[in-house]
């Protein structure tokens, strides 16, 4: 067999005929190692008796017993951090929604097969495997859990970086903003991803101290961007947990002062699920910070409960689109719907609308002619160390390549 490719892929199908044909398949395909499984019980025990991670599951989604959702749902529970690709006789709108279910969860669906399956379109899947898989290795991203303990050292040693991601303006081609993205540089695992530790931060009572020195550090990095001469903005998330105390302005205020940068350069993000806890007090301090000249960007748009209500009292300055929204747009009716709706409520409310999540020139394409004003994904770029920001910014730049 000439090609062959060192990766494992786990096929799930209740029809016997169906795994050795397509266990046929992908053997001819080259990939030198292929596990079986005819029901989501077995699925999830070969998944657990694996030393290595297995890089692809091809998972049907109509099984007697415990169906393809379900199965999901599991291994969503255990961190499954492989790729995944959805095959079904079923009617395709379900098929798109046990995706975006699976997506929702966390996994990474990378396509849907229809069946009857071919050999073009396994082909197809496998070259998307190209960009490189995870490994157990590689738990940056995964959303493993972190004891409380390890997490106060952690945060007593500052060992937490920033990553920028930019942010281009349709209108110029420039990058007019970067987003600042807490990593936990970790001795074992590399860099972690903040979905690992935000939460227990939050829990733990620490969230303030810790958007307090992020805000700092993020604002110290800008000072050397503007003395470089960098006409660059900052976006720094703030999470809903910070809203418990009245002179949050103050406290905010004081952190990008001392930096000696000029407030109106600073965005807030606040993720809007998570808005609305007590009304009052959340308006008060969102004003507040308003007042105090921040920018106020409700994030996350569209994966909450109270978009409408939530545009309507409190005082933002920007909408940033889920990335939910955004993948996939340009081929799917439904998400190009809501994508749509979203730049137009924005606009309506005469916000900056920033699109994130775009991951393909299609969908970039899109965004731009629907309106928004900023996109964010990594078709423009992934998130970067300092270092690699300024290297990527002078290369596009120089470039000043108009996608
Ligand atoms: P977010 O604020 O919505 O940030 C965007 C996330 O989407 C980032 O994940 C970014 O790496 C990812 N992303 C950007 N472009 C793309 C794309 O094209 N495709 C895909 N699939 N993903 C893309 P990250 O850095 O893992 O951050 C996850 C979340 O953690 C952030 O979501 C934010 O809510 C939270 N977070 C990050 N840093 C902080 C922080 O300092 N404080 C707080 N409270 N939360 C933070
Ligand atoms: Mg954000
Ligand atoms: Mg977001």
């Amino acid at each position: 067999m000439n090609n062959e490719k060192q990766i494992r892929v786990l096929v799930l199908d209740d029809d016997k005929f169906m795994l050795e044909f397509v266990s046929h398949l992908l053997r001819e395909l080259g990939v030198n190692e292929v596990l079986v499984a005819e029901d989501g019980k077995a699925g999830l025990f070969v998944l657990s008796a694996q030393v290595t991670a297995v890089d692809l599951l091809i998972c049907d989604i109509e099984m007697p017993g415990m169906d393809g959702i379900e199965f999901l749902r599991n291994i969503a529970d255990q961190s499954y951090s492989g790729k995944i690709v959805l095959f079904s006789g079923v009617d395709p709108d379900l098929l798109k929604a046990t995706e975006r279910l699976a997506t929702v969860r966390g996994l990474n669906v990378i396509g849907t097969l229809a069946k009857p399956v071919t050999v073009g379109s396994l082909a197809t899947i496998l070259e998307q495997l190209a960009s490189p898989v995870r490994r157990n290795s590689d738990l940056s991203r995964m959303r493993q859990i972190f004891n409380l303990e390890e997490i106060k050292q952690a945060l007593l040693a500052d060992h937490f970086d920033l990553f920028y991601q930019p942010k281009v303006a349709v209108s110029s081609g420039h990058v007019t903003s970067v987003e600042c993205l807490a990593r936990w540089r970790h001795a074992h695992y590399g860099y972690v991803s903040p979905d690992s530790f935000i939460p227990v931060i939050e829990q733990c009572g620490l969230i303030n101290e810790f958007t307090r020195r992020i805000l700092t550090k993020s604002a110290q990095q800008l000072d050397v961007w503007l003395q470089q001469g960098l006409d660059l903005k900052i976006s720094v998330n703030v999470s809903m947990e910070n809203l418990d105390r009245f002179n949050l302005p103050e406290i905010y205020e004081k952190a990008v002062g001392d930096c000696n940068v000029p407030i109106d350069r600073v965005t807030l993000e606040i993720t809007e699920s998570k808005l609305g806890k007590d009304f009052a007090q959340t308006l008060d301090i969102l004003t507040r910070i308003r007042l105090k000249g921040f920018g106020l960007s409700i994030d996350d748009f569209g994966t909450g409960y109270s978009s409408m209500e939530t545009l309507k009292h409190m005082p933002f300055t920007e909408l940033k689109v889920d990335r939910i929204f955004a993948h996939g747009a340009a081929e799917d009716l439904a998400t190009r719907a809501m994508l749509e709706s979203s730049i137009k409520l924005g606009k309506v409310f005469g916000l900056n609308v920033v699109v994130e999540g775009i991951e393909i020139k299609a969908d970039y394409e899109l965004a731009t002619v629907l309106g928004c004003d900023e996109i964010q994904g990594y078709f423009i770029a992934k998130p970067m160390s300092p270092d690699e920001f300024i290297k990527w910014l002078f290369d596009y730049e120089k470039l000043n390549y108009k996608h």
